[in-house]
């Protein structure tokens, strides 16, 4: 307790100019700690809805990440998660989950708000249920890639056990500097997320591309990547297969009140509405397939 307490006090809040980086794996773990309960695989969940995106999807919005993305949109649980929160088990959570999803009719499900490979005996034990539910038909996995990079079990398990699982793998900048003054995180845990993408092209195949996972990126935005670390981070994705960039979900940072705020403690003035964006990779790639 008193252990626990001492890591509350040291736990990484807003980022900031003065940031000092940490280790995204010990961040995961120290998270685990006030977010996860091992006992009954327990994580904290501040609510379940239902919401627009992805053509309908019940949502449970749980507690706690690994980095520190400076255009984060979730609530004040990420930099506060023992203050946020009731611990749900995986059957609970279960049922608010497809509770859910009837009652707005939709059949797709998800965990937002977090990072949600964390806990993992939580998640396999929700995937569980949701495997064998009949109203629940897929459920779409949002990561940061963390977890998955350094344990390619993990990325295994997740893909042999559950069928219905689709992952959506977001990476946020495109060079370890970049990441660094992004995510908060130490600038060597930049090739983590990419490793992951390499653990799935390994256990499920380059052709499952678009039918199990997809890669997105936060390389829209000129404001918040310049073209020098876009061009960085394609190609890296160019050097794992080509065909990833012509499925590459790339995002704007939206101005959400947490984003501003967060945008704001690291002493960063994005000018809205946003006038200009890239050219989409995927328009340019498709393109360039059809010569
Ligand atoms: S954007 Fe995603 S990965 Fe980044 S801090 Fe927010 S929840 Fe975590």
């Amino acid at each position: 307790m008193i252990e626990l307490t001492k890591q509350i006090i040291k736990y990484p809040r807003f980022v900031t100019k003065e940031w000092e980086p940490f280790d995204a794996i010990e961040l995961a773990r120290l998270t685990e700690n006030i977010v996860c309960r091992k006992e009954d695989s327990a994580r904290k969940y501040t609510a379940f809805y239902a919401t627009g995106v992805y053509g309908g999807i019940a949502t449970g919005y749980a507690v706690g990440c690994c980095l520190r993305c400076v255009f984060c949109w979730v609530e004040l649980s990420r930099e506060f998660p023992e203050r946020y929160g009731e611990f749900f088990t995986p059957e609970e959570a279960y049922e608010h989950i497809v509770a859910t999803a009837k009652k707005y009719g939709v059949h797709k499900a998800r965990v937002s708000g977090c990072e949600p490979t964390l806990c993992r005996g939580h998640l396999i034990g929700l995937l569980e249920h949701i495997e064998d539910d009949h109203h629940i038909k897929i459920f779409i996995l949002e990561t940061n890639g963390i977890l998955f990079g350094i344990d390619k079990d993990y990325v295994r398990e997740i893909f042999d056990r559950f069928d219905k699982v689709y992952v959506r793998l977001s990476l946020k900048a495109g060079t370890p500097e970049d990441f660094q003054r992004k995510t908060g995180a130490r600038k060597e845990n930049f090739e983590i997320p990419f490793q992951a993408i390499r653990n799935m092209v390994d256990v499920v195949g380059i052709e499952t591309l678009g039918k199990r996972w997809h890669v997105a990126a936060m390389s829209l935005d000129p404001r918040i990547m310049s073209p020098e670390e876009r061009m960085s981070l394609l190609k890296r994705l160019m050097d794992i297969d080509m065909r990833i960039l012509v499925l590459l979900e790339e995002e704007i940072v939206d101005p959400y009140k947490t984003t501003l705020l967060r945008l704001k403690a690291a002493g960063l003035d994005l000018k809205w509405p946003i006038k200009k964006i890239y050219r989409p990779a995927k328009e340019i790639i498709r393109e360039l397939l059809k010569k």
